[in-house]
């Protein structure tokens, strides 16, 4: 049986992907460096591991007896969090650098590194109308300050330890996921989630204002969980050795995303603006030839589709969280 490890297994895409290889019947290890009870999803009959991989004697515990890693592990969250904290998540290279080290001598064969659209060149996003990012518009590098330009050493690093070491290495560039079992509150959750977290607090808090960051004219595409997850195997065992966009190519702008969360709740927000909030770049979207062309697939799942189920999660937590009284509190500090 294929023994694989996933780091960041307590996180988002992390905890989907250890349920997707649990069902495929795959022996799996799971590692984060959260307190078990912290983690979104633990499932059973998983080897769950709490480790800081930041240091290189945690990696080489973590991939002991394994044969393959998907390494997802890294500081990271929605532009509120990696505009403000740019040292901390560069800081992320010191794991992705030790699970490469521990990962070529323990013998592992094949490992996934989980990149971002963050590494697109900021000049290429300055338009709205962005027509889509190929994955040759990385370079000239000019990667989003901080987190973007780890995201693209790392993939180098990747590259370079199949050139020097024969490790076979997959890279994705994600763009935006979101679904269910994710963040969103705290701080790290990004657009979709917290859109839906805003309008909710309207129905349970009685809030009915909306903070939109920037104009919302800003322009991003958004893939579901399960287009995610099914990428994320379908690249990792694939020949393609160079870096591959993981995205959907349906574009909206903010305000849009806002307008769609507003038609599933069945309700109307009164629309605030903030031009000194995180923002991003203006416009950006995935350019989906390139998968098309290797592994005649792309994500697929409708903006709508995926986000009723996002709102649909978001809205039980939210209800539990008021019934149990953790719900004033934690509301409170996101009212601006
Ligand atoms: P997440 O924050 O939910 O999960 C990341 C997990 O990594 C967290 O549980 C965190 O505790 C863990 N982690 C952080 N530092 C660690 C350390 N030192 N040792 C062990 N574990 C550590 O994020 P996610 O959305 O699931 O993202 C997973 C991966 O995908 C990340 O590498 C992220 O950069 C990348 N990515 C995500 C998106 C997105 O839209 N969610 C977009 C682009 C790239």
């Amino acid at each position: 049986m294929k023994k694989v490890v996933v780091t960041g297994a307590g996180g988002f895409i992390g905890g989907h992907l250890v349920v997707a290889l649990k069902k495929q019947g795959y022996e799996v290890r799971a590692v984060d460096k959260k307190p078990l009870n912290q983690w979104y999803q633990v499932t059973d009959g998983v080897d769950n591991l709490v480790l800081d991989l930041t240091l290189r004697e945690n990696c080489y515990t973590a991939v002991n007896g394994y044969h393959e890693v998907f390494n997802l592990a890294a500081d990271m969250g929605g532009m509120g969090f990696i505009e403000t904290h740019k040292a901390d998540c560069m800081l992320s290279v010191l794991i992705n650098t030790h699970m490469l080290v521990a990962s070529r001598d323990c013998g592992i064969v094949r490992y996934f590194y989980a990149s971002s659209a963050c590494v697109y060149n900021g000049e290429k996003q300055m338009d709205p109308n962005n027509p889509g990012l190929k994955e040759s518009d990385a370079y000239p590098a000019l990667a989003e300050d901080g987190y973007g330009w780890e995201k693209l050493f790392s993939e180098r690093m990747c590259r370079h330890f199949t050139e020097d070491y024969g490790i076979i290495t997959r890279v994705a560039r994600f763009h935006n996921v979101y679904g269910p079992s994710g963040t969103y509150d705290g701080g790290r959750e990004k657009a979709p989630a917290a859109i839906c977290r805003k309008v909710i607090d309207k129905e349970l808090y009685g809030k009915g204002e909306i903070l939109i960051w920037g104009d919302g004219h800003q322009t991003r595409s958004f893939t579901y969980i399960d287009d995610c997850i099914e990428g994320i195997l379908r690249i990792m065992y694939s020949d393609v050795t160079e870096p591959l966009n993981l995205g959907s190519s349906e574009m909206v702008s903010i305000n849009q995303l806002v307008s769609m969360v507003e038609d599933i709740a069945g309700t109307a927000m009164i629309r605030m603006y903030d031009p000194q909030a995180p923002k991003g770049v203006r416009g950006r979207n995935s350019d989906n030839t390139l998968i098309r062309q290797y592994l005649n697939w792309e994500p697929s799942t409708s903006l709508q589709e995926g986000l009723k189920h996002t709102y649909t999660w978001i809205r039980e937590q939210m209800l539990l969280d008021k019934t149990s009284g953790t719900g004033d509190f934690k509301r409170a500090k996101h009212f601006h």
